[in-house]
């Protein structure tokens, strides 16, 4: 039975009452209470793998440094480019001191690391960092330091951010230094692989789609310009405030279904093709052999994944596209998708995508969604780290979300191995229990 029939025969279960909302005629369920999802100092792990010559310096507390060490693992043979200016109550007795120090402290690690063209200052949420103004931190810097380096400031904090969340405020705070451009150019949004990179600029070639740009870039000095003539595909479903500020400065997303299995790749890749006026066999005869790929290693999962009882708790903002993958490509049955926040500008065209009676549910409250989730007993649930290991401990099988961020899972080549990141677990349990 899904969460939705159990409303039907249930309407008035407390903290279990979606509304149909308006315009998807779908139900929403939404919830406020405790959450159980990492803070946005965790997006530092694959945004300094993606911008090769920016600094992430962390203002907080050893509750900060122990996460993003243990988090990113302790790198022994290379300098990294991340790290911690821990505060102590020693720091909040003398404000004025505490900028002294964390000026001092970015100027020496700046001479040190030469070859570091942006620097970030990551807030975070110790009363000790909120107390200090990073952003005039920044400006100081950057009067000091600037065009050799760039200091930009954005928010970390586990009060204020979810772990994509945190990639989202890093691109929305460079989005000020981007130049101006005129031209008619294709900028996608969102951190990628290099590898998923290269491979959606090779299509977009073959296409006739250009020029292309990545933001964010894989260098501090080679920034997309944008204005009036940049078209935005979005590539991960959780830079919403980036995109905004795009649009605030001109430019126009394009609406699309996010890159995530081989129908998800053809919709998306075909929302550029439009704007760009590209021949429809022309459009077919660059991606049909490239789909029929990814439904060929798709299928290699299907058996396994079809009919299985699905539940997403909220955790990465990418539950709705990977829903409507895993139901439209593979047959899954989705119990509930749980999504932290329900950006509508950012899932427009993935919400009617969805079969009719999903249940979508908004925020958290933790202990109604357990309950829920015990109740409907599903065949996997994606859910945060920390979640994961006492439900596998009362037998559920679980997939942890985060690792979503960092596998290469966009595009036609991806699409077999992202189907497998779901399959896994399963097969696996299968075995186990053979
Ligand atoms: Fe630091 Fe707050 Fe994240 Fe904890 S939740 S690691 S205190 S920013």
């Amino acid at each position: 039975m899904t969460g939705l029939a159990s409303l039907a025969a249930d309407p008035v279960k407390p903290g279990f009452a979606p509304v149909i909302d308006k315009t998807t005629a779908k139900p929403i369920l939404r919830e406020r209470g405790q959450r159980e999802v990492f803070c946005g100092l965790t997006s530092i792990i694959w945004l300094h793998r993606k911008m090769q010559d920016a600094f992430f310096l962390v203002v907080g507390s050893r509750t900060c440094a122990h996460l993003v060490q243990s988090a990113a693992g302790v790198m022994i043979f290379a300098e990294p480019r991340f790290g911690t200016a821990i505060l102590t109550d020693r720091d909040l007795a003398g404000l004025t001191d505490a900028s002294d120090e964390l000026d001092r402290i970015c100027v020496t690690l700046l001479e040190r690391r030469p070859d570091i063209t942006t620097l970030f200052l990551v807030g975070s949420c110790p009363s000790e960092v909120i107390k200090l103004d990073l952003g005039k931190a920044a400006e100081r810097l950057n009067a000091r330091l600037f065009p050799k380096v760039r200091v930009l400031n954005y928010s970390g904090s586990g009060i204020e951010t979810t772990f994509t969340q945190g990639e989202d405020n890093a691109l929305k705070s460079m989005v000020p230094a981007l130049p101006v451009t005129d031209d008619k150019q294709l900028l996608i949004v969102g951190c990628l692989p290099d590898i998923v990179e290269d491979q959606f600029k090779r299509q977009l070639e073959q296409l006739g789609i250009g020029p292309v740009c990545f933001f964010p870039s894989r260098r501090g000095n080679q920034l997309p310009a944008v204005g009036p003539n940049t078209q935005i595909l979005a590539a991960q479903p959780y830079n919403g405030e980036t995109i905004r500020a795009l649009i605030a400065r001109g430019a126009n997303l394009l609406a699309a279904p996010y890159p995530f299995g081989a129908a998800g790749t053809t919709a998306w890749l075909a929302a550029a093709a439009t704007q760009w006026g590209v021949n429809p066999a022309h459009f077919r005869q660059v991606t049909q052999a490239l789909e029929e790929r990814a439904l060929k290693g798709i299928s290699k999962h299907r058996e396994q994944l079809r009919g299985k009882r699905l539940f997403f708790m909220p955790d990465s903002q990418l539950e709705i596209p990977l829903a409507r993958f895993l139901q439209n490509e593979l047959g899954v049955e989705l119990i509930e998708v749980g999504t932290p926040y329900l950006d509508r500008q950012m899932v427009a065209a993935e919400l009617p995508l969805l079969p009719p009676g999903v249940l979508i549910s908004e925020g958290q409250h933790l202990d109604k969604q357990l309950d829920r989730l015990r109740e409907a007993k599903p065949d996997l649930t994606v859910c945060g780290l920390g979640l994961a290991n006492p439900l596998e401990g009362e037998g559920f099988v679980t997939k942890w979300s985060i690792e979503l961020v960092f596998t290469p899972i966009h595009g036609y080549d991806q699409a077999a191995d992202l189907a497998e990141v779901f399959a896994r677990p399963i097969n696996r349990r299968e075995l186990l229990s053979a």
